[in-house]
């Protein structure tokens, strides 16, 4: 899997070389590739903004500059018709290319999204600051036959996508294959397809601090893996429906959904 940051801020994705991601970079499971925009600037003072039109505070990110970089980075040329034609190509020979484009005021990112983008062979994230980048920028790409996806990691608003960037690399990276030491791991997770949050964890001493779980949760120490794994559905049932009752109405809906379904 390829995948590219186009940000005015490079050095803000180094801690991508730390840990297992830095790890699948330099194994070549994945390829990581991060540009500077300012690189597509012709100007003296590499400038990648602009007033906004109509007013207001602020600065918005010029559509030129990320049209000659997007272009760059997703192997496109410049002539629309031309880039169509490449577009369709490319997916026509199964190769899927996505276009994350950062903003608060995208669909929200989620484990579901982690869980497709991992399937993509190149994703191309443009990272906004400021104001946020001139909006004709996902629609032109979109028109191309790109698949863009404005993604937003949460409902608060960030300096720049680089942020959002690093959470999205990290939850699409570690679904790849071999990335993480024990593909296990991501099996039963809080947010995997079950739909709850994930039981509670403990490891050794059995006691601690006046915390035993000999006495608050003897079955997990019992060695009978069948009780063991009913006992952690509850009390992953008991965390998901005190802590976030939004997942409960969803997976309530699906439930009257699939009921519907069989009537
Ligand atoms: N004016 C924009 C708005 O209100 O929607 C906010 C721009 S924000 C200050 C600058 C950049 O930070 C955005 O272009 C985006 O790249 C990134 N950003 C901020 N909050 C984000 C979030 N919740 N999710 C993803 N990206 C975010």
């Amino acid at each position: 899997m390829r995948l590219d940051v186009v940000t005015i801020f490079p050095d803000y994705l180094r801690v991508l070389d730390l840990s297992l991601i830095g790890k699948a970079a330099g194994t070549g499971l994945i390829d990581l590739v991060v540009h500077d925009l300012r690189d597509w600037t012709h100007d003296r003072h590499r400038t990648v903004d602009d007033t906004p039109l109509g007013g207001g505070a602020g600065m918005v990110m010029r559509p030129d500059v990320w049209g000659e970089a997007l272009d760059t980075v997703l192997d496109l040329p410049a002539d629309p018709t031309a880039a169509r034609e490449a577009v369709t190509a490319r997916r026509g020979t199964g190769t899927r290319q996505v276009l994350v484009v950062p903003t608060p005021a995208g669909e929200l990112f989620t484990q579901r999204t982690a869980e497709d983008l991992a399937h993509a062979d190149q994703v191309v994230f443009a990272c906004g600051r400021y104001e946020g980048i001139d909006a004709r920028v996902p629609e032109h790409y979109r028109e191309l036959g790109v698949e863009v996806r404005e993604l937003s990691i949460g409902d608060y608003v960030l300096n720049g996508g680089e942020a959002a960037a690093l959470v999205i690399i990290e939850a699409v990276a570690r679904l790849r294959p071999g990335v993480l030491g024990n593909p296990g791991s991501v099996v039963e997770e809080s947010h995997s397809e079950a739909g709850l949050l994930e039981y509670p964890v403990h490891t050794r001493p059995v006691a601690w601090r006046g915390h035993d779980l000999a006495v608050t949760w003897p079955g997990l120490l019992s060695g009978d893996h069948p009780r063991i794994a009913r006992e952690r559905r509850e009390q992953a049932i008991a965390r998901t429906v005190a802590r976030r009752p939004d997942m409960v109405a969803r997976l309530e809906a699906q439930r009257l959904g699939a009921g519907d379904r069989a009537a």
